[in-house]
């Protein structure tokens, strides 16, 4: 800071705001924390999107089935200056600017006391952009592929996790012929065989197909001759959509000093601190590992929150996960992808509704175990486990 002396510094935290880059889960939580924690100072919520947050997971459910409402949340927190459709660009952690640009393409900064990072994640996209696949990350994605997704079009989804099943079902559901390809069996990576079983053996009751297609797509795709697979088979598509994964939004910090990991992610601590007033939080981040998931950023901008603030964060809770494709409700509570061996607590998977726990998870397959009831079978699983 030019000329900083501890009495700048001072009128710096009092004047400046604290200024939260990324309005979706992670930025959204991070100011509903500073209010209620009492912050006295400006918050300042900038959101590349033009408009108020949304519900990203309602986008691949109930959005692309009809209900547009379902992707509604609560308001910000009154007196939170929010600026939607403002890019950051990028930060100067020395004089503790970030400098933005808005929908006219003006450029402006603004010095910060503190600042959090949620800037979350784009789709990874490996396909041409000549074959012109969907995807879906923001609600002008999940519109178009609404309007993309017709009775009788042959539909190729590259992609087997949670998203590409989801979208899959939804394009069954318009009456689409879908064909699901990936390296692996559906949601085996994450959820083990047992529940990719399943998962695979609903697909295909639903009328979709998987291609299991361990070398995955070509390298060398040319649109005009269509799209490949590795092994050299071609699979006709009138509408492609991709999920296979997605990358963090940080590029915007490069060069900024902000550490970041090979990955993209922006590396912070447990706590979710980055370095002096800054911390980030949700998607964008990660310590030891990544936890790309909607509560979890919640959690996390609810913790970068109270560092930036000063304040002990509290003991993480298990992670909560939850998926809706081809007529299964998955809801997981604990560490994904899940460890050791299955074990069926309540009902069956034959009739696909149960619960079921690994080592740290436990997971309602169609099944309306309360959240604290499938809570309490993760607490006593840990218990066995831990005397084992
Ligand atoms: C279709 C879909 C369905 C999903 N379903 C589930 C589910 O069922 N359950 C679940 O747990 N998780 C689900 N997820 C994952 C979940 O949505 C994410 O984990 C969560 O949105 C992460 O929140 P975030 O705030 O960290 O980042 P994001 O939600 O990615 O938000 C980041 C925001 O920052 C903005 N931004 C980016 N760069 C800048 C910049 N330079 N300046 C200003 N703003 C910027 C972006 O425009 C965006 O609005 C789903 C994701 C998708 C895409």
């Amino acid at each position: 800071m030019p000329g900083g002396g501890a009495a700048s510094r001072t009128a710096i935290r009092l004047m400046s705001p604290i200024v939260v880059v990324g309005a979706s889960a992670a930025g959204t939580s991070a100011v509903e924390e500073l209010v209620a924690l009492g912050h006295e100072g400006r918050v300042v919520l900038l959101g590349a999107e033009p408009h108020p947050p949304y519900s990203r997971p309602a986008l691949s459910k109930q959005f692309l089935a009809g209900d547009a409402r379902a992707v509604s949340l609560p308001d910000l927190p009154a007196g939170v200056e929010f600026r939607p459709g403002t890019t950051a660009t990028a930060v100067d952690l020395r004089r503790r600017t970030v400098t933005f640009r808005d929908t006219t393409g003006a450029t402006a900064s603004l010095r910060y006391a503190g600042l959090v990072v949620a800037t979350g994640c784009r789709p990874r996209r490996i396909l041409p952009p000549a074959f012109g696949a969907l995807t879906v990350r923001t609600i002008e994605d999940a519109t178009a592929l609404a309007s993309a997704l017709r009775p009788d079009i042959q539909v190729v989804v590259v992609g087997a996790g949670f998203l590409g099943l989801e979208l899959a079902t939804a394009a069954v559901r318009h009456g689409a012929a879908v064909t699901v390809i990936d390296r692996e069996p559906p949601l085996r990576r994450l959820l083990g065989q047992e529940i990719s079983a399943l998962v695979s053996r609903r697909l295909a009751e639903a009328g979709a197909t998987f291609v299991l297609e361990p070398g995955g797509i070509a390298e060398d795709q040319d649109a005009a001759r269509g799209f490949r697979l590795r092994s050299g088979r071609r699979l006709p598509a009138d509408l492609l959509i991709e999920a296979v994964g997605d990358e963090p939004a940080a590029e915007w910090l490069r060069g900024s000093g902000i550490p970041l990991h090979t990955n993209g992610s922006v590396l912070s601590d447990r706590s979710g601190r980055v370095g002096e007033h800054v911390v980030a939080a949700g998607d964008v981040r990660m310590s030891t590992s990544r936890t790309p998931y909607w509560s979890a950023a919640i959690a996390d901008g609810r913790r970068a929150a109270r560092t930036l603030l000063g304040m002990p964060a509290p003991a993480p809770a298990p992670g909560y996960f939850w998926t809706e494709v081809f007529g299964l409700s998955v809801r997981v509570l604990g560490a994904l992808p899940v460890r050791g061996g299955l074990r069926v607590i309540d009902g069956d998977l034959d009739s696909a509704a149960a619960v079921v726990a690994w080592t740290g998870a436990t997971a309602a397959i169609n099944h309306p175990i309360p959240l604290r009831r499938l809570r309490r079978a993760l607490d006593d699983r840990a218990e066995e486990t831990s005397h084992v």
